[in-house]
């Protein structure tokens, strides 16, 4: 069943006025360049220099991106937002740590997260990154099959148990796991760890769910391939389907390194990878589960329709829509009210531990051509409709 997405009274119905005036106002500054890069560099430098910045960070695009500085603190975002039946995924998003006891703390801290989400009908997933359990040159020495020395291969060891840990507890308390896809080049370390995980933890019920980054030409072939592999050993698969984030950083890399570039040459073969995964994972849901990861209303609409056709329930446990908090909210409470399974990630961390999070969405929305306008053109809209 198609979605009016353009009902703004619907996606923006949680939003005050001021709260609606904060978000207009955050869009436009984002979608001016210089600004988001002078912006950037002065925050940075703020924060270095101890100024009082912390404040005005948080009242403006921290509090529009997050739900706060800890759990306890995103708990009105997370009420609020169940309220309207979109569930959210607590995102503990302070990257770029790479010490062992980073690690450590990153650890507990998605196992306090999955005690604080057992109980709680609004927190059904809890998500992390490969990164924030080891390090990256580690995962790409293990990807390039390069031989690790004996310390190596005790931290390779410790960084396998805190996979393991994280998905035993989300089976343990019902707590899905989604594990974020990063970096093309740690990629194949963290698919083959991840398969042995949906072997341990996927056999009756999904609790395990991998990414996978259409951007990438090559990974239609590979999620039929382990689908193959998944049901002659007999266990389901769980993926995150999203286009992908890191597209510049990628091309750059290849050209530097003289290698073919993984990123599809277009956005439209991106385009067709993304609908073409949805597809074949929509009509392979008895062993597959998916969660679309996306922004994007054609893709969104897609995943309707295959489900109309199909004659598969709006609220169907085995798909779920999921955008970021601040973002798309046309998409995210206008499917909700349909009855369709939609989670919110929401981002939450100290201010400047979150900032280079933060950075990404400015950056990202000053580079996704079209993304920024349509926010502001939703949002203003709204701002006329609740004039009149
Ligand atoms: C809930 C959620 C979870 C996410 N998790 C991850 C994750 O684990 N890992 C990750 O990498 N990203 C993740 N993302 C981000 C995601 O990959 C996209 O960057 C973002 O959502 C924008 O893509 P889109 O589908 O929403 O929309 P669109 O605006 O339609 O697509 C933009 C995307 O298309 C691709 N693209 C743009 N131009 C080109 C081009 N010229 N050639 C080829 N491709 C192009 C890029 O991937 C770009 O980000 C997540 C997003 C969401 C909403």
């Amino acid at each position: 069943m198609a979605v009016d997405f353009n009902n703004t009274e619907i996606a923006f119905h949680l939003k005050s006025d001021s709260e609606l005036e904060r978000a207009y106002f955050l869009f436009k500054m984002i979608s001016i360049e210089p600004f988001v890069r002078i912006g950037t560099a002065a925050t940075n430098f703020a924060l270095k220099a101890h100024l009082p910045v912390e404040g005005l960070i948080r009242s403006t695009v921290f509090d529009h991106f997050c739900g706060g500085v800890n759990e306890h603190d995103c708990l009105p975002v997370i009420n609020k937002m169940y309220g309207s039946k979109v569930y959210s995924v607590l995102d503990y998003s302070v990257e770029g740590k790479s010490q062992e006891d980073k690690f450590d703390f990153a650890l507990k801290t998605i196992l306090n997260l999955i005690t604080f989400s057992k109980d709680k009908d609004a927190l059904p997933i809890a998500v992390f990154k490969p990164s924030a359990f080891g390090r990256f040159d580690l995962y790409q020495k293990v990807s390039e099959n390069k031989p690790l020395t004996n310390t190596e291969k005790e931290e390779w060891q410790r960084l396998k148990v805190r996979f393991e840990t994280v998905c035993a507890s989300g089976k343990l308390n019902n707590v899905k796991i989604l594990i974020d896809a990063e970096e093309s080049w740690i990629q194949d370390a963290v698919d083959d760890l991840i398969l042995d995980l949906m072997q341990t933890y996927n056999a009756d019920a999904l609790i395990v769910y991998s990414t996978l980054q259409m951007y990438r030409w090559d990974r239609l072939d590979y999620l039929k391939e382990i689908h193959a592999k998944a049901k002659q050993n007999n266990f389901k698969l769980g993926f995150k389907v999203v286009r992908g984030a890191y597209m510049e950083k990628e091309r750059q890399r290849a050209i530097d390194r003289g290698y073919q570039s993984p990123i599809c040459e277009t956005k439209k073969i991106t385009d067709a990878l993304f609908n073409a995964a949805i597809t074949y994972i929509l009509s392979n849901l008895e062993s597959i589960h998916l969660f679309i990861g996306t922004h994007n209303e054609e893709s969104s609409q897609l995943a309707l329709e295959l489900m109309e056709t199909s004659n598969i329930l709006n609220n169907d446990p085995r798909i779920w829509f999921g955008q970021l908090y601040g973002m798309s909210d046309h998409i995210s409470f206008n499917l909700a009210e349909q009855g369709y399974n939609v989670a919110k990630y929401l981002p939450f961390g100290p201010v400047k531990d979150v900032m280079p999070y933060l950075i990404r969405r400015a950056e990202e929305n000053t580079s996704v051509a079209g993304q920024t306008s349509r926010e502001l053109a939703l949002i203003k809209k709204e701002k006329q409709r609740r004039k009149v």
